[in-house]
């Protein structure tokens, strides 16, 4: 779907919130921000119908300024949050935020397990290759040999290989963004949050304070967009080659998507048939004889 260049604005102005931007000036994040307001006034969902949750990072502050229903969590913790309202109630969207330094150390295990698990959710990996926040120290996504605030002498480990990762665990939806091309970037988000199962945005964002080597300019001149280079989305082998292979452009746009297999909720035996959403029955469920177990 081609995004209208001027969306309503009393739709948009729906998702926003007066507090201001303490983010720093051309940081990624305001792109972003831009593409998922954008995504969803075009999907025609309001804030109520949308609930957005946050890791800890720069990327974090966000829960401040889009409207929705809105959850800060834990740092490293956003993926189990936001897969456990999912389930209770898979008719509305959920997305999760998170950043690189988090999702690929702290948070790692919660990745591993909801992409085997395809929950049913976005998830949106800001990936500055730093951890922001805490003033640009080394994540497992910075380059090998970057010199960074924790290591003066450059790194020493190997960067992970992030989409190596993601595909080596069979997801269902991968898609790689850059935060200077909101236009894409809402068409992206918008595809993820109508995906059967767990869809895995990686988008790449400038960080001008800490990241000095994958700069707002850098990106510009190395991302492509792969499908108008006949990219086929649905072939798995060639999609993990276009999204591993970094070394002269790094390919954007939705790399693969599979909506045949189902969705964690979907593959429960005790929910296959079941009409109503864990939310709605916990409403009509008496629970009294239960609790008197316990008091
Ligand atoms: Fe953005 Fe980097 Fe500033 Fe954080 S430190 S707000 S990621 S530019």
């Amino acid at each position: 779907m081609k995004i209208p260049l001027s969306l309503s604005s009393s739709a948009m102005q729906a998702f926003s919130s007066p507090n201001r931007c303490t983010w720093c000036d051309g940081c990624g994040d305001y792109g972003i921000w831009s593409a998922a307001k954008r995504a969803l006034v075009t999907l025609g969902l309001q804030p109520w119908q949308v609930l957005l949750c946050y890791d800890v990072g720069c990327h974090g502050n966000m829960s401040d300024k889009l409207g929705g229903y809105r959850f800060h969590g834990l740092h490293g913790r956003v993926i189990p949050l936001a897969a456990g309202a999912a389930l209770a109630n898979p008719k509305v969207p959920v997305i999760a935020f998170g950043g690189d330094g988090a999702s690929f150390s702290e948070g790692v295990g919660h990745l591993v397990h909801a992409v085997r698990s395809n929950y049913r959710m976005t998830f949106v990996l800001h990936n500055n290759a730093n951890y922001g926040l805490t003033t640009g120290q080394a994540s497992a996504l910075t380059w090998q040999g970057q010199t960074m605030n924790s290591s003066p002498n450059g790194i020493p480990e190997e960067t992970l290989n992030s989409m190596d990762f993601i595909f080596s665990l069979r997801p269902t939806f991968v898609a790689r963004g850059f935060s200077g091309n909101i236009p894409q970037l809402t068409e992206i988000l918008q595809a993820a949050i109508q995906h059967r199962g767990f869809a895995f945005v990686d988008i790449l964002q400038a960080c001008p304070t800490y990241n000095r080597f994958a700069t707002h300019e850098w990106l510009l001149a190395h991302c492509y967009d792969a499908h108008a280079e006949g990219h086929d989305p649905k072939d798995f082998e060639k999609a993990r080659k276009v999204a591993v292979d970094t070394r002269e452009r790094v390919a954007t746009g939705i790399l693969y998507q599979n909506e045949d297999i189902p969705a964690f909720h979907e593959r429960l035996k005790p929910r296959q048939g079941v009409k109503t959403t864990p939310v709605e029955e916990v409403k009509i469920m008496d629970v009294s004889q239960w609790l008197k177990e316990f008091v």
